[in-house]
C-alpha cells in the first residue's frame, strides 16, 4: 500500500509537473493526479493526420525556455533538446513584404527594407535588460527586476507597456510591413492591436524570439513532459493517470486531500492545482469555502478568445511566395494593422473572421524527425469566438477550407501538397484538456487588468488561496500561458514556505 503523500499536485500539464518536481527535489512526497490517460496538458504530440507524421497537439514553440524553472532543472540530463529555425517568425502579406525576426541580426534586419534600423535599434535597446525582464516571471511583486531596470530602461519599458500594440508600431517604424509585427504577436492571446496597455506581450514575445529562439523540442512537443516525469521519478515523484480530482477536502480551512471522480479519497498535507481559476474556486474548493464576491467573479471570469487549429500531413515545405516564410519556424498571417483589426472586431462581435489572422507552426522545417523524409508536417491557429450563432460541427470543415485558402493567398500550390488533415475546434480543445476552457488557450483573459496582482483575482495573486494548504500553480496565475514553467515553479516555491 503506497504511503500518504506530502502534497497532490492536480494535473500534469507543464506547471502542474514543473510544481511537482520543484517539490519533489526539496524531499517533499509528492503524488501527481491526471484526469486523461497521458501527461502533458496543452504541451504533447500525437500522430493526428498520418502514420508517421507527428504534430504538436497544443504549444509548439518555446520562447521561455531560460526561465528559472528550466534553468533550475537541466532538462537536458532527461534527453531534452532544442531545434531552432534559421529564422524565429516571419510576417509576409500579399504585397510580397516579409519582415521576418531571427536571432542572426544582420538577417533579420535586412527582412525589414526601410525599417531595418529601427529593428535593429530596438533589439540592440532590449538585448541588455532581457535577462531582467525574466524576473518579472518569478513570484510577484517583482522588486528586484524593477530595480535593476528602472536606471537603464525604466521609462522607455514604461511607455511601451502603457502604448496599445498598434500605437507602439506606429511610434517605432515607418512601414505597414514592419508595424504588423509586434501586434501580430500579441494576437497569440486575447489582445488587439487598439488595446490600451496592451503593447507589452507583442513586444515580449518578439524581443524573446530575437534573442533567445522560437525554440522546438526535438521530437515533438511531448519531449518536454517526458523529460519533467523522469526528473519527478528521479526524485521520488509518482504520477496516476486516469485520476480526475473533483474536490479538494476541507477541514478546519485547511484542505487535508482530495476526492476522486471515483469516490476514492486520497490525504495530503495540501493540494497544489494546475486546474483552471474558475475550477479551482468554484468545484474543487467549492462555494462554501471561499467569500461570496469571489464565487460571483469565478461564474463570469473574463476567458480570453476560442482556438481552431488545424494539422496538415504536407508532400513537400509550404511554397511561400516571400522568401523568409520559407526559412521561419513560424510565420504569421496578417497583412496589415488594419487587417488584424477587422479580425479582432469580427471575434468579438462572435462572428468568423472571413479573412483570418493565422500562426503557422513548421515544426518539420526545425525537426525533421517530425515527418517522413522529405514530407512535412505543418501546424496552424487561429483566433475565434468560443460559440459562434452555429454549432462547430457545423463549422468546422468550411471554417478549415477558409484557412486553407489564407494559406494558398500567400503560397500558391499549397492546396496541392496536403496529404492529410486534422482539426481541432475549442470544443475539441477543451474535451482534451480542462483546462483549455472553450478553447481559450491564455488561461482567460491577458488584458492588462487580468495580469500580474489582478491574476486570477486580488488578492490571491500569490498562488495562495482562501483555503489554507491548498494552492493555484496554472497558467491562470502570474505569469500567466506559456510554456515557462514558471506558474508551478513559483506556486510550489510558495509551497514549500507554508509547509
Ligand atoms: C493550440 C495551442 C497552442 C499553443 N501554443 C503555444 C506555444 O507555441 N508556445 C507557448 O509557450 N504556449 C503555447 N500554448 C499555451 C500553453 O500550451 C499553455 O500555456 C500551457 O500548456 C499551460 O500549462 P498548464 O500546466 O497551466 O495547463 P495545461 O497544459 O492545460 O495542463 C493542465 C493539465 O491538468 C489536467 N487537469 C485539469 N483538471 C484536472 C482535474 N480536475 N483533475 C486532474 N487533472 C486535471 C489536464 O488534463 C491537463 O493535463 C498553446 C496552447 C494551445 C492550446
Amino acid at each position: 500500500m503506497a504511503v500518504d503523500p506530502d502534497v497532490v499536485v492536480v494535473g500534469a500539464g507543464p506547471n502542474g509537473l514543473f510544481a511537482a518536481c520543484r517539490l519533489a527535489r526539496a524531499g517533499v512526497r509528492v503524488l501527481v493526479l491526471e484526469a486523461v490517460d497521458h501527461i502533458g496538458g496543452a504541451l504533447g504530440h500525437a500522430e493526428t493526420t498520418l502514420p508517421g507524421f507527428r504534430h504538436d497537439v497544443g504549444a509548439g514553440f518555446v520562447a521561455f525556455r531560460d526561465s528559472a524553472a528550466f534553468q533550475a532543472l537541466d532538462l537536458g540530463r532527461h534527453g531534452l533538446r532544442w531545434a531552432l529555425g534559421e529564422l524565429e517568425s516571419a510576417h509576409p502579406a500579399p504585397d510580397g513584404t516579409c519582415p521576418a525576426i531571427g536571432r542572426d541580426r544582420v538577417a533579420s534586419s535586412a527582412t525589414f527594407g526601410e525599417d531595418a534600423a529601427a529593428w535593429e535599434q530596438l533589439v540592440r535597446d532590449h538585448a541588455p535588460v532581457d535577462q531582467a525582464l525574466l524576473g518579472f516571471l518569478g513570484t510577484l511583486p517583482p522588486i528586484g527586476p524593477a530595480l535593476q531596470l528602472v536606471r537603464p530602461a525604466g521609462l522607455r519599458l514604461a511607455a511601451m507597456a502603457l502604448s496599445s500594440p498598434g500605437g507602439f508600431s506606429r511610434r517605432t517604424f515607418a512601414t505597414e510591413a514592419a508595424r504588423r509585427v509586434l501586434p501580430g504577436m500579441g494576437m497569440h492571446v486575447d489582445v488587439g492591436p487598439e488595446d490600451r496597455v496592451g503593447a507589452a506581450i507583442g513586444y515580449m514575445l518578439s524581443l524573446r524570439a530575437a534573442m533567445n529562439g522560437f525554440a522546438v523540442p526535438v521530437g515533438g512537443a511531448g519531449a518536454v513532459p517526458a523529460a519533467l516525469a523522469a526528473e519527478l521519478a528521479a526524485h521520488g515523484g509518482r504520477i496516476q493517470l486516469d485520476s480526475r480530482v473533483v474536490r479538494i477536502l476541507v477541514s478546519d480551512r485547511r484542505a487535508v486531500g482530495v476526492v476522486l471522480a471515483d469516490g476514492t479519497e486520497i490525504r495530503a498535507r495540501g493540494v497544489l492545482a494546475d486546474v483552471s481559476a474558475p475550477a479551482m474556486y468554484l468545484d474543487l474548493l467549492g462555494e462554501a469555502h471561499i467569500p461570496g464576491w469571489a464565487a460571483r467573479f469565478f461564474r463570469r471570469y473574463p476567458m480570453g478568445w476560442g482556438t481552431f487549429k488545424l494539422d496538415f500531413a504536407l508532400s513537400e515545405a509550404v511554397p511561400w511566395s516571400a522568401e523568409p516564410a520559407r526559412r521561419a519556424a513560424v510565420v504569421h498571417a496578417g497583412d496589415d494593422l488594419l487587417d488584424l483589426t477587422r479580425f479582432v472586431d469580427q471575434v468579438r462581435r462572435g462572428e468568423l473572421p472571413d479573412h483570418p489572422y493565422l500562426v503557422v507552426g513548421q515544426q518539420s522545417l526545425v525537426d525533421p524527425s517530425r515527418a517522413p523524409e522529405g514530407q512535412h508536417t505543418l501546424y496552424v491557429y487561429t483566433r475565434v469566438p468560443a460559440r459562434p450563432d452555429r454549432p462547430w460541427s457545423e463549422l468546422r470543415e468550411s471554417y478549415a477550407d477558409c484557412i486553407e485558402r489564407r494559406i494558398e493567398e500567400l503560397a500558391p500550390g499549397f492546396r496541392s501538397r496536403i496529404r492529410g488533415r486534422a482539426i481541432q475546434t475549442p470544443d475539441d480543445l477543451f474535451a482534451m484538456d480542462a483546462n483549455l476552457v472553450d478553447g481559450d488557450l491564455g488561461g482567460g483573459s491577458n488584458q492588462w487588468w487580468r495580469q500580474a496582482f489582478f491574476r486570477p483575482l486580488f488578492p490571491w495573486f500569490r498562488y495562495r488561496t482562501p483555503v489554507a494548504g491548498a494552492w493555484l500553480g496554472s497558467m491562470y496565475t502570474h505569469p500567466g500561458t506559456g510554456i515557462h514553467g514558471m506558474c508551478g515553479w513559483n506556486a510550489a516555491g510558495v509551497a514549500l514556505r507554508d509547509l
